[in-house]
């Protein structure tokens, strides 16, 4: 078990700034989050900030660029670019030697749009990146995103859709979500089996994902993780708080997944 902070709370900082304040409330890991200003044309700036990061001691995971960005949009063109942003953040990843890259599927933008086509291209997209990964060895890892309304997986056609793919592929369960579109975090876990890999982290009130603070939500922390923890894949806990959470909580989340958890395994 390793513990991230996610970059998320300090969106639109500059990279640099935003990895030393969370390296200053106790970071050993940083999943950086691709998005806002700090991050705008990155492959540009690659090896500038790779060699920013690298200089800081800490380990590194990679979320893929999410705001204004859907893998199975309606439109062509606006696919082939996010698919060009995914393979930048795996080359990224694989220059940072990264724990884990986390991509979204894309989601349902419209209820008119078709969800069994969303799926269709969204497993069409995830291929293309297992093929480009080949050259990277990256530990790549799918996440649930999105509502009821827009995600484009029910719970069932989350754990089955890496199915029949290379066993290298993996999941990262957003707890968060999981929990406001009612999925039974009892037994979803165990159902995803070794390719479990990774959570995000955070708290709400069932209706709204608040990517909330630990402690400030209706959601039982103690029966989460035990579950969570009962597979006994090695897993990475990346608590994920929302843009202007006071990075004290960090801390206090970590030294709770710390002491409920154990120490690394
Ligand atoms: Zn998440």
């Amino acid at each position: 078990m390793e513990i991230f902070y996610s970059e998320l709370c300090l969106i639109g900082g500059a990279v640099e700034d935003n990895v030393d304040r969370l390296i200053a409330y106790g970071a050993e890991n940083i999943e950086l989050m691709l998005d806002g200003t700090g991050w705008n044309d990155f492959p540009r700036r690659m090896e500038e900030l790779v060699s920013a990061l690298r200089a800081r001691k800490v380990g590194y995971s990679v979320h893929v660029p999410v705001w204004d960005i859907n893998l199975t949009c309606g439109n062509a063109h606006v696919r082939d670019a996010v698919l060009e942003t995914y393979r930048q953040s795996i080359v990224l990843a694989s220059k940072l030697d990264a724990k884990h890259v986390v991509l979204h599927t894309g989601w349902c933008s419209d209820p008119h749009f078709s969800k069994d086509e969303g799926r269709a291209r969204a497993r069409e997209a995830m291929l293309a990146l297992h093929d480009f990964n080949a050259g990277y060895g990256q530990n790549l890892l799918v996440e649930n995103v999105g509502t009821n309304a827009t995600s484009l997986f029910t719970e069932d056609q989350f754990v089955e859709f890496l199915n029949d793919f290379p066993e290298d592929f993996g999941y990262l369960v957003d707890v968060g979500h999981a929990f406001i579109n009612g999925w039974n975090l009892d037994t979803l876990f165990a159902r995803l089996g070794k390719r479990l890999r990774a959570l995000h982290i955070h708290n709400n009130d069932g209706i709204k994902d608040r990517h909330a603070p630990l402690a400030e939500g209706n959601m039982d922390w103690n029966a989460i993780l035990d579950a969570a923890m009962s597979p006994g894949g090695k897993l990475n806990l990346v608590l994920e708080y929302n843009i202007g959470t006071e990075l004290e909580r960090l801390r206090e989340g970590k030294a709770f997944l710390e002491a409920r958890c154990g120490a690394k395994r």
